[in-house]
């Protein structure tokens, strides 16, 4: 069986990674002659839009998969009318538009922070008189990793930030004041079986995620299970699946989700009896899904823009390094570390070190 993917970053390159155990082979289409997927898979060279490769890829994968969520409709619509795509287009036409995703999640009553559309100045001074500040102005299509926001912290900052919109259609949200950020990754097969992987409890900088924990017994995550369940079955959904969530005094807001593996499941690959990588792989061929069941206490840390120090790193017990084949860049993920053991002391000890190595090369 061959398993096409669109995008060949590190996604791409875990997904391939754990598929080979299961006899699978990859073709990836990225436009990046150096893609962290291409050493491991056959590589389609151009860009995502290109109807000569989309020929090629859904000619000769059994099934093709992506790695991000701003696939063209077009793309995807006709990758569909060639192959079998999972997840299916619907999924990605409602993450890609931070309006309609969160319309949603109201629809399935999954509460979400207060929002609005904003086209124009004008309706930005008037959904900001019933929200209130502070505020987050995002842009509704291409935004990810905090790009595309600026925050809103009182009136004379309205008219400065609609410019830097550049008239980009846009909704303000209220700023939630959570506690915490957690994230569900679920996967669902065509039969409609799931298994859910226990919460992430997320740490983000900037924007970005830095430190990812996977949550044993949390009091949540019946909550958060039901949720992603209401946007599995609403959406015919095949694969894995993220649904990032603020914890507010109890009650789970949903942020957005990701129709796609995800950073904040990462801890899976050691962490887990089947990582979310081959419970991707297991849900899109129609195959038993594995058991999510942690083993032991897990999390990861990225480094964002600048590289791990290999020696160091690896003389430390329980840590694991998996470096994305990227250069260093300001602001890009190159590669991630988790730690997994029994014994919570030497856990923390160990992500204690790992967060202190990635802060000396963050580059973000
Ligand atoms: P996003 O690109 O929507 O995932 O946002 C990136 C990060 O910005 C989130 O993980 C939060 O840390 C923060 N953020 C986004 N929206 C809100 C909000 N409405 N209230 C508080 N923090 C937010």
């Amino acid at each position: 069986m061959k398993v096409g993917i669109l995008g060949g970053g590190q996604l791409a390159r875990m997904i391939a990674l754990a598929g080979y155990p299961l006899g699978l082979q990859f073709i990836v289409l990225d436009p990046d002659a150096n893609a962290g997927a291409a050493g491991l898979s056959e590589h389609l060279q151009g860009p995502y839009d290109d109807p000569d490769l989309l020929a090629e890829l859904a000619e000769k994968a059994d099934v093709v998969t992506y790695e991000f969520e701003n696939v063209p409709a077009h793309v995807a619509e006709f990758l569909s009318s060639h192959t079998t795509v999972y997840p299916p287009a619907n999924a990605l036409a409602v993450a890609q538009d931070r309006l309609l995703e969160k319309n949603f999640f109201n629809e399935l009553g999954i509460g979400t922070a207060p929002y609005a559309a904003i086209d124009s100045l004008n309706d930005l001074q008037q959904a900001m008189a019933l929200i209130g500040y502070p505020a987050i102005l995002k842009s509704r299509r291409m935004g990810y990793d905090g790009k595309g926001q600026i925050v809103l912290r009182a009136e004379n900052e309205l008219a400065d930030a609609w410019q830097a919109m550049q008239g980009n259609p846009s909704i303000v949200e209220g700023f939630v004041p959570f506690q915490r950020e957690v994230s569900i990754i679920a996967a669902r097969r065509p039969s409609g079986d799931i298994v859910f992987y226990p919460l992430s409890e997320n740490q983000h900088k900037g924007g970005i995620l830095r430190v990812a924990a996977a949550c044993s017994n949390d009091a949540e995550q019946d909550m958060a299970e039901d949720y992603v369940r209401r946007l599995l079955e609403k959406l015919n959904y095949v694969g894995v699946i993220a649904l990032e969530l603020f914890d507010l005094n109890g009650q789970l807001l949903a942020n957005e989700f990701a129709p796609r593996v995800h950073n904040s499941g990462h801890w899976s690959i050691e962490g887990s009896e089947t990582s979310q990588f081959e419970n991707h792989l297991r849900a899109i061929l129609d195959l038993p899904l594995g058991s999510t069941q942690t083993l032991g206490y897990a999390a990861m840390v990225n480094f964002i823009g600048g590289l791990p120090e290999s020696q160091e790193l690896l003389s430390l017990d329980h840590a694991h390094l998996h470096l994305y084949d990227k250069l260093p860049r300001k602001g890009r993920k190159v590669a991630h570390a988790s730690v997994r053991s029994d014994n919570l002391k030497q856990f923390n000890e160990c992500l204690e070190k790992l967060a202190s190595l990635a802060n000396r090369v963050d580059n973000s």
